[in-house]
């Protein structure tokens, strides 16, 4: 995304203060979703990342594209589609019918888990994650780990909106994550 583009698409998330709590700030990307020439922007953004020591994901750089539930199905599944690849869906614990992987995580109120159906992965695939928001990256190391269990290499992660302070690349060292926008 070039800065005046960013800048455009950025105005279409909305800050939602206090929702669902305070002092959460939600980042709301329907307006974005529903905007048709910031949409295909976003996706071509994603499409054109380039990974360490390779050439732009769009080169046959991935195997399969996954996304966090459920926001990264919306924009993970379209990304898939363009780059000619598959998309593997990473639900939220008790939405697909055993056999599953899972991997439990802790958030800041309890816990969570999350589920790939078993066998859908070919072993060693190249797996790009998706998701719309990075914050504290809980969910997103959980996804990697997932990923892995399951046998896939994840070559990068990629996010629409980075939220900055909440230092979620700090959970994901070691890993290539990449974000189209940041804020504070
Ligand atoms: P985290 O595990 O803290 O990085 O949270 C990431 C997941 O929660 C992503 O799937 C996001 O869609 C969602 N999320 C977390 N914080 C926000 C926020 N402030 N606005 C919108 N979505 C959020």
């Amino acid at each position: 995304l070039g800065e005046g583009r960013a800048a455009e698409i950025r105005a279409l998330i909305r800050d939602v203060p206090d929702y669902p709590h305070p002092p959460v700030v939600f980042r709301d990307i329907t307006p974005l979703l529903a905007d048709g020439p910031a949409l295909a922007d976003v996706i071509e953004a994603f499409a054109g990342l380039h990974l360490p020591g390779g050439g732009p994901v769009l080169d046959g750089e991935v195997d399969v594209v996954a996304g966090m539930e459920a926001r990264g199905f919306l924009l993970g599944a379209p990304l898939a589609t363009r780059l000619g690849v598959g998309f593997l869906p990473l639900r939220k614990a008790g939405k697909l019918p055993p056999p599953v992987d899972r991997v439990d995580y802790d958030l800041e109120y309890g816990s969570a888990a999350i589920e790939l159906r078993t066998g859908t992965l070919e072993p060693g695939s190249r797996v790009l994650l998706i998701d719309d928001v990075l914050a504290t990256g809980g969910t997103a190391r959980a996804a990697a780990q997932l990923v892995e269990r399951a046998g896939g290499r994840v070559v990068a992660l990629a996010f629409l909106l980075e939220l900055v302070g909440l230092g979620g690349r700090d959970m994901l060292t070691g890993r290539t994550v990449e974000t189209l926008l940041r804020v504070g």
